[in-house]
């Protein structure tokens, strides 16, 4: 371990900031609910996987040999949590009138572009739910063999009754089981299968025109959502694990059910830490497809958005988040984004600055106390705002000693350099857009030179040269456009 300061975390669990200790050190589980890939992921969605990156990144940099695992929900995530509704996936393939493996192909890999492009370093394994079936009939028999599941034509629910006798449903999210009794009656009116409200589906009979569905015991049918999670979670990373993750939607009733499943199935509390990542809102309202105001990625690049003054750049919009703690709400607007993008700027130029400054003899700063602070705001509960404000001290120290206020010796600017590169590139996981810039710039260059050839061929009406310099360059895609004095280009 490289740090000797210790980590604090806050668990959702306790409501606290708890100090980190690994259950099997070095080795470290991390689990973060994946996607359900029935449509393209939204930025907020991007938000939540971004916060456990840092942590995956964070980990690793203490130096825990991290297991990161993050699911891909291709089945039984329903269209609302009433257990009654359509499965996401299906719904979709329906409506495009395709296969829902075809569904499931298609945003999987669209998820996978939009990660990638955000610099999200993907999980160590990957699981589907349809990829543990299996598993999951294992686990529903398991909790019925213990009582707390009961059967009812084909379906099998969670006995969430019978398992608050004993355990604290509610333990996560804080809901008291006690003061919901009394809607009992009402809402189990009408033929509801469950025996009391709150009892969730961990097995749902499949219909005639369900299209996925897989033999069980209890007859064709199809996991329920929070499933999936407790078994591929503890199938890679122990029946106790670490840190278990999600966006602030999720505590309930996903991973409330989830530790219920765990519990009744083999009697252990699954996660040491619980971490809850909040919401990307939009004016004040939580960044949803269903309510319709939410961004795509792509969108916010290109800036192709009735709610967009201009495009950012994907390490913008890494650094527009990460200048926010994980745990508040970040409303979008454009003015924080413009201001986001030129503190990147700012941040950028100084460590391009930082790879050539005048060395002195001694340091007339003190790089110990930056180093030192951004180590612990790290951790304390992966504070990047806080670190962010430590790094941009720095860069006034950068520029105070390139414009000679300052001094600094060899060996610090060598630690200071490690220290930009650590904590910039590796664990804030952004990454320099110059090199993008810099090959701009080349063919900003070259294409003047073709220019200059080709006016000069016209003005010696050599016509079959530039009419050939416009056809080659057509073909790669670069028009040219002739005015009376002038030839611009542009590349579609
Ligand atoms: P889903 O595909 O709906 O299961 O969501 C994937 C992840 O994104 C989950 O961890 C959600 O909690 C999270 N999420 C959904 N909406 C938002 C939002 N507006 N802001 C941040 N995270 C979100
Ligand atoms: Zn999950």
């Amino acid at each position: 371990m490289s740090e000797s300061k210790p980590l604090y975390i806050y668990n959702s669990l306790s409501g606290k900031k708890e100090v980190f200790e690994a259950i099997n050190p070095p080795f470290v589980g991390l689990y973060s609910c994946g996607p359900t890939v029935y449509s393209d992921v939204h930025l907020g969605n991007v938000r939540t996987f971004l916060t456990f990156d840092i942590v995956y990144r964070y980990l690793s940099y203490l130096g825990y040999n991290v297991r990161y695992v993050r699911n891909i929900t291709d089945v039984g995530h329903l269209l609302d949590d009433s257990d009654d509704g359509d499965d996401k996936i299906e719904t979709r393939a329906r409506l495009e009138k395709i296969e829902p493996m075809e569904i499931v192909q298609k945003y999987t890999n669209g998820f996978h572009d939009t990660v990638k492009t955000f610099n999200l370093i993907p999980p160590s394994i990957e699981p589907t739910a349809t990829g543990h079936i299996i598993e999951q009939i294992e686990m529903v028999e398991r909790i019925l063999a213990n009582g707390y599941a009961y059967e009812v034509n084909g379906s099998v629910y969670f006995d969430v009754k019978k398992y608050a006798e004993k355990y604290n449903y509610g333990e996560l999210s804080g809901r008291k089981i006690e003061d919901q009794l009394e809607q009992t009656r009402d809402s189990l009116e009408g033929g509801n299968e469950k025996r009391f409200f709150a009892d969730f589906a961990i097995w749902k009979k499949a219909s005639k025109e369900t299209i996925m569905k897989w033999p069980s015991p209890w007859g064709d049918g199809v996991p329920g959502w929070h499933l999936e999670c407790s078994v591929m979670s503890t199938k890679y990373l122990g029946q106790q694990f670490d840190i278990h993750g999600g966006g602030m939607d999720l505590k309930f009733p996903h991973h409330e059910c989830e530790i219920a499943q765990s519990v009744g199935a083999d009697g252990v509390n699954p996660v040491k830490y619980w971490m809850h990542g909040n919401m990307l809102t939009v004016n004040g309202t939580k960044m949803s497809k269903s309510l319709g105001n939410s961004f795509l990625p792509h969108e916010l690049i290109s800036g192709d958005h009735e709610l967009l003054d201009k495009g950012y750049s994907p390490m913008t919009i890494r650094f527009f988040f990460l200048q926010a703690n994980y745990r508040s709400t970040v409303d979008f607007s454009n003015e924080a984004l413009q201001a986001a993008e030129k503190g990147f700027k700012r941040l950028m130029n100084a460590i391009e600055l930082l790879q050539n400054l005048p060395k002195s003899d001694k340091s007339s700063i003190d790089i110990n106390k930056l180093i030192q602070n951004s180590n612990q705001s790290m951790n304390d509960d992966f504070n990047t705002p806080v670190t962010i404000a430590y790094l941009f001290d720095g860069v006034k120290m950068i520029n105070s000693i390139n414009d000679g206020k300052e001094e600094i010796s060899e060996a610090d600017l060598t630690v200071l350099q490690k220290f930009y590169n650590d904590f910039v590139f590796n664990i804030l996981g952004l990454q320099s857009e110059t090199s993008d810039s810099k090959s701009n710039n080349v063919l900003e260059n070259v294409m003047d030179v073709v220019l200059k050839l080709r006016s000069q061929a016209k003005e010696n009406k050599d016509w079959s040269t530039a009419d050939l310099i416009r056809d080659e360059l057509k073909s790669l895609n670069i028009t040219i456009k002739d005015s009376k004095d002038t030839s611009t280009w542009d590349y579609e």
